[in-house]
């Protein structure tokens, strides 16, 4: 039997999508990717795959950030609806003769597209939410509350007031918010972004023992198939999925450094900051004592080819206890025995990764899942400390030293360990995650039955 992959082509998208499609293809079936032509996947580090191209006329150029990416979504769900529709009708005319039924379609929820395709085409198709069940909850009743917020925005002043039925979150957390006015063309397309559609299943980068109530109530209205087999870097052998050129020597510097002694900061594949708020981080960091280690994407500090506008001197004032690169072996670095916390966007992935190693997080967000996501961290799951804005290097150097050393961090420490362990119980033979892939195996077969 054949699955047929369609990832969204950002970092944080494609790789669970190619994790996906690496247990799947150990369970038994064939894969095939339908990539477009942004970001494609490098072809020789998945040799068991097939792959397709989906031509999405962006142009070569376009390297998008969180806030350039409409154009980007729109553009792709228009574009590639015509490529998608004629590579799975020859693989269906084909299928005899390729030996391969093709059993479904899982596609990240931003290719929506790919749903009114595979109903044209009578080929049953499942959503992979690459974020957090928290995340989506919360899209639900945040696009609600749009309708009532549509006329009179919410002023600011109420911005640090709980939002109902979304505890512990601030409606200044809220992914979309509410008081801007937002065009009802984006409010609809955050409704397609979280509906079900026609699909038949969810699957979830996530584990029950974190989100397990979540799920529950998510699925209870649903009425589908939920399988939650997080974390996914935990059930498949590794695999590379970087489109970016990782440097590795940070692990020989890694080697060289104490039991959990070094911060590993990074803000993921899309967010920016802005010069001011990285002149605070580096002081922080400087002030704080402790040897870090600070992926710096080029492009992640606005208007600025690279590092530029840290302060004058500060990298001979850190010396060797500091080292920046431009991207990092994110997965070996948090499994490093000398990472002893990690400052992070608070990325779905980055979270998975990070909690699964028992590395305590400092919670600074950007935008969007990532606020829900650290809310939850500091506030429900308990194994990080929020940075709120406004960020200055007395509070970071304060954040670190608490996550790190201080007494006063010692639960989260341990409540991240003790996260480690449940994952770990999780994905072995029997647990919760491992049975659900099980599950989940049996339930894509089943519909070709
Ligand atoms: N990542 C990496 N090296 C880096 C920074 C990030 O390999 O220096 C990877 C990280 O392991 C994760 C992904 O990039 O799998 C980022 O995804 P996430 O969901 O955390 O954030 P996004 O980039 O989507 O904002």
């Amino acid at each position: 039997m054949r699955v047929v992959l369609v990832p969204f082509p950002l970092q944080g998208h494609i790789t669970p999508m190619l994790q996906l499609g690496s247990m799947l293809h150990s369970k038994g079936f064939s894969i095939t990717i339908a990539h477009t032509d942004h970001n494609p996947p490098n072809p020789s580090n998945h040799p068991n795959f097939t792959f397709v191209n989906l031509p999405d006329q962006l142009g070569p150029n376009s390297n998008p950030t969180f806030h350039d990416l409409l154009p980007v979504i729109l553009g792709i769900n228009n574009y590639c609806r015509e490529p998608l529709h004629k590579h799975l009708s020859e693989m269906i005319e084909n299928q005899e003769r390729d030996g391969g039924v093709v059993a479904c379609v899982i596609h990240d929820p931003i290719m929506y597209f790919v749903d009114s395709v595979a109903k044209q085409l009578q080929i049953p198709s499942l959503i992979l939410r690459t974020t957090s069940a928290a995340y989506l909850k919360t899209m639900r009743i945040n696009v609600e509350l749009h309708q009532e917020y549509k006329y009179t925005p919410l002023p600011e002043s109420r911005l640090l007031e709980k939002v109902s039925n979304l505890e512990p979150l601030r409606f200044k957390d809220l992914p979309s918010p509410l008081h801007v006015r937002i065009p009802e063309f984006i409010i609809q397309l955050q409704r397609d972004l979280i509906n079900k559609g026609s699909s038949v299943a969810f699957i979830w980068n996530t584990l029950d023992d974190l989100e397990g109530l979540i799920l529950s109530e998510l699925q209870e209205k649903d009425n589908i198939p939920f399988f939650s087999i997080g974390p996914f870097h935990k059930l498949v052998p590794k695999l590379s999925t970087t489109l970016i050129e990782e440097d590795k020597t940070c692990m020989e510097w890694l080697d060289k450094q104490s039991l959990k002694s070094v911060l590993y900061v990074s803000f993921g594949s899309l967010a920016t900051l802005e010069s001011k708020a990285v002149v605070e981080i580096a002081r922080g960091l400087a002030q704080s004592e402790q040897p870090f280690l600070w992926v710096i994407r080029p492009g992640l500090i606005k208007g600025s080819k690279w590092i530029e506008d840290l302060p004058e001197g500060f990298q001979e004032e850190i010396g060797q206890r500091g080292l920046i690169v431009k991207w990092a072996p994110q997965r070996d670095v948090l499994s490093h025995f000398a990472i002893g916390a990690f400052w992070s966007h608070c990325g779905w992935n980055s979270i998975m990764e990070s909690a699964s190693q028992g590395v305590p997080l400092i919670c600074k967000p950007c935008f969007s899942d990532q606020r829900v996501n650290a809310m939850f961290l500091t506030h429900v799951w308990k194994i990080g400390i929020l940075l709120d804005d406004p960020l200055d290097r007395e509070s970071i150097e304060k954040s670190i030293r608490r996550v790190m050393v201080d007494e006063e961090g010692k639960e989260i420490r341990e409540n991240a360990m003790d996260f480690k362990q449940k994952v770990h119980a999780s994905v072995q033979q029997g647990g919760d995650s491992n049975k659900c892939l099980n599950e989940l195996t049996d339930f894509i077969a089943s519909l070709v039955m």
